[in-house]
């Protein structure tokens, strides 16, 4: 990494937000491998207005999202608890001095060991889906306490959840009546709109749904504590979406017009808290076409599918992209990653606009790229380097 001004011009036009440090940091250097680099201010800033419009409701991180042990533990700082999936996020968030008490084991697919870890160190709350899994926190953590995460159907997220997840609706009852069988505290219930759901008012069939399971559960005679909201929160990739905390405060308005006065509301965020504090440098390594008369371009980079770019699966998450010949001419092209695999091409179907004066070795800053990119970097597929991590 060498100082190099070459960009603050394009970049202050193209972002409405110069003082972004993120931004100001990959414009004042080289990279020699694609980076991300993220701004704690912008982490804390993103985690103060969710918080503002979540009011009651406890934030608990999803740490999947990016587990950069300097975010945990500025997290930690603020108050924030974790939802924690393995042994090793658990031991993590543990690390950067979150008290067990602050961690809940989200996943509804855990390791009998990892369970057994997790209540020696002192975590009490567990998430589950299925009577086989109740059985495994019953013989690993005996008298936690746990909720049951139920399948939503129908999400309107741009990166839905699917059935992998939950139970159905028609299980829950037996399943409550299981966990208290087994010794087991049946705790709350939880469920997940579904990741970049980019409207507040895509919470309510969802809610709609979930409500009257809630009630029920309570009519037959289950103590319910809590209702955990899971994640959801958007981030800004192009399309509009309302700023988090207005948006928290209309779910929060949402949920008290169907729930009323349920004891604790805890929410996970993972995308929403980390997605727009952090940007990645990368650097075009080719620019070609297939023939002479080839209508598309091809344009590949130095990251992709496989080392941070995993999002754009499906074309799901389009990210958006900044580089020193923007406001120049533009044209389609067909941008794929740097790897020996067929499936690392990032946007084909709906080809995206790139200036025509594009070439090899072009820094490219492809923006707001916090959540779910360093986390699904492959460790060195074609020997690649993992995305490399800077925390401003
Ligand atoms: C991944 C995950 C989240 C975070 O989802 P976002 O859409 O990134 O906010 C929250 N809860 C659970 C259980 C998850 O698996």
């Amino acid at each position: 990494m060498t100082m190099n001004a070459a960009l603050p011009g394009a970049l202050r036009a193209a972002t409405p937000v110069y003082s972004d440090p993120a931004v100001a940091f990959i414009a004042a250097n080289d990279f020699d491998r694609s980076t991300l680099v993220i701004s704690r201010d912008r982490v804390a800033a993103q985690y103060d207005a969710l918080h503002a419009g979540l009011g009651r409701a406890h934030i608990h991180y999803a740490v999947k999202a990016n587990p950069a042990p300097e975010i945990i533990r500025l997290l930690v700082k603020k108050g924030s608890g974790f939802d924690a999936a393995s042994r090793a996020e658990i031991e993590l968030c543990l690390s950067q001095g979150a008290k067990p008490g602050n961690i809940s084991f989200g996943n509804t697919i855990k390791r009998a060991s990892d369970i057994a870890f997790a209540h020696s160190a002192g975590v009490t709350l567990f998430a589950a889906d299925s009577e086989a899994e109740l059985d495994k926190i019953a013989a690993h953590a005996p008298g936690a306490r746990v909720y049951i995460r139920l399948i939503v159907e129908n999400s309107l997220a741009d990166w839905p959840l699917s059935r992998k997840f939950g139970c159905a609706a028609s299980a829950l009852p037996a399943l409550l009546d299981h966990a208290k069988a087994v010794g087991l505290v049946p705790y709350g219930l939880s469920f997940h709109v579904g990741s970049q759901t980019r409207k507040a008012e895509f919470w309510n069939p969802v809610l709609d749904q979930i409500a009257p399971l809630w009630n029920a559960a309570i009519a037959a005679g289950h103590d319910l504590q809590l209702l955990n909201l899971g994640g959801g929160f958007p981030a800004f990739y192009g399309e509009h979406v309302e700023a988090p905390r207005i948006y928290a405060a209309s779910v929060m308005r949402a949920v008290a017009a169907r729930f009323g006065n349920v004891p604790q509301v805890m929410a996970e965020p993972g995308r929403g808290l980390v997605a727009e504090a952090g940007h990645i440098a990368a650097e075009v390594l080719l620019v070609s076409r297939k023939s002479a008369d080839d209508m598309h371009r091809w344009v590949y980079l130095d990251i992709g599918r496989f080392s941070g770019l995993a999002e754009t699966e499906g074309e799901a998450i389009r990210y958006q992209f900044v580089t020193k010949h923007d406001g120049g001419d533009t044209g389609p092209c067909i941008l794929a990653g740097p790897s020996c695999d067929s499936a690392d091409i990032l946007y084909e179907k709906r080809p995206i606009n790139l200036p025509l004066a594009l070439g090899c070795g072009d820094k490219v800053v492809i923006r707001n790229c916090g959540a779910y990119t360093s986390s699904y970097s492959s460790v060195g597929f074609n020997g690649f380097p993992p995305l490399d991590v800077i925390v401003l």
